[in-house]
C-alpha cells in the first residue's frame, strides 16, 4: 500500500522509481521511526504523511537540480538530501547541519542503504569552506530566504543556484536579497497528496543569465 502510494506519487512528479529505490525510501522512514523513539528527528509519525511530507516533498524539486554536486544546508534528518540522493545515484550530495546527532542518523542510513553518494559535514553553513563548491545549494525549513543567501551563497559555484523550499510564495521575504543576488524564478511545486502550498525560490547571482 505504502509502496503503491509512493511509486504513484513519484510518477506524478515525473520520477520512475525502481523497486529498489522505492524499497530504500521506505526503509529510510522505518529507520526514522526507529531513531525517533530515542531522539527527536521528526514530528510527523503517520506513514502516509511521512511519504507525502518527507519523501514526495523532497523529490518535488527534482526538475530543478543541475550539475553534479548538490549541497543540502540545514538538512536535519536528511531532507530533502537523502531522498534526492536515492533517486540520483549519479549526483554527489553533501548534507550539512550544525547539530551532530542528526548527522549520525544520516551516516547510519547512508551506510545501511549503501548510499555512497552522500557525505555529511558537521558545521554551520556560514563557516563551511568546501574544497569544491556546489552546482546547487538547497535548503528546506531553515528560516528566511535572505538569511539562507547570507549563510550559504558562498557555497555555490559561478552560475550555480540556491534553491529555497518554502510553503506559501515568499514574496515579501525575497524583496530584500543581499547585494549580488537575484530571484531567477519562483516555482509552484505540486506535491502529490499534499493539500498545502509549496514553492521553490530559485536564486542566482545578479550577473547570471536566468
Ligand atoms: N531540512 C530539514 C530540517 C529543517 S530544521 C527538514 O526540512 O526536515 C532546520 C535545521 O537547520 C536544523 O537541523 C538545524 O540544526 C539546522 N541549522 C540551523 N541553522 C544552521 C546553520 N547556520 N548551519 C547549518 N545548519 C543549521
Amino acid at each position: 500500500m505504502n509502496s503503491v502510494a509512493l511509486t504513484a506519487g513519484a510518477n506524478q512528479l515525473g520520477i520512475a522509481l525502481s523497486d529498489d529505490q522505492a524499497a530504500r525510501l521506505l526503509r529510510l522512514l522505518d529507520e526514522l521511526d526507529d531513531w525517533n523513539q530515542r531522539m527527536n528527528l521528526t514530528a510527523i509519525r503517520e506513514r502516509s504523511a511521512q511519504i507525502t511530507k518527507h519523501l514526495l516533498d523532497s523529490l518535488s524539486i527534482q526538475p530543478y537540480l543541475r550539475g553534479s554536486r548538490v549541497c543540502d544546508v540545514g538538512t536535519g534528518a536528511g531532507f530533502p538530501g537523502i531522498p534526492l540522493a536515492i533517486v540520483n545515484p549519479e549526483l554527489q550530495f553533501t548534507l550539512v547541519d550544525s547539530t551532530a546527532k542528526k548527522l549520525k542518523f544520516i551516516d547510519h542510513v547512508a551506510q545501511l542503504l549503501d548510499l555512497s553518494n552522500i557525505v555529511t559535514v558537521h558545521t554551520r553553513a556560514e563557516d563551511f569552506r568546501p574544497e569544491e563548491r556546489f552546482d546547487v545549494v538547497v535548503s528546506r525549513a531553515v528560516g528566511p530566504v535572505v538569511q539562507f543567501v547570507k549563510w550559504a551563497g558562498h557555497l555555490a559555484v559561478g552560475g550555480g543556484r540556491l534553491l529555497a523550499m518554502k510553503g506559501k510564495s515568499p514574496d515579501e521575504e525575497v524583496r530584500q536579497l543581499p547585494n549580488g543576488w537575484k530571484v531567477a524564478a519562483i516555482h509552484r511545486l505540486e506535491v502529490p497528496g499534499l493539500d498545502e502550498e509549496r514553492h521553490l525560490v530559485e536564486i542566482c547571482r545578479s550577473h547570471d543569465k536566468v
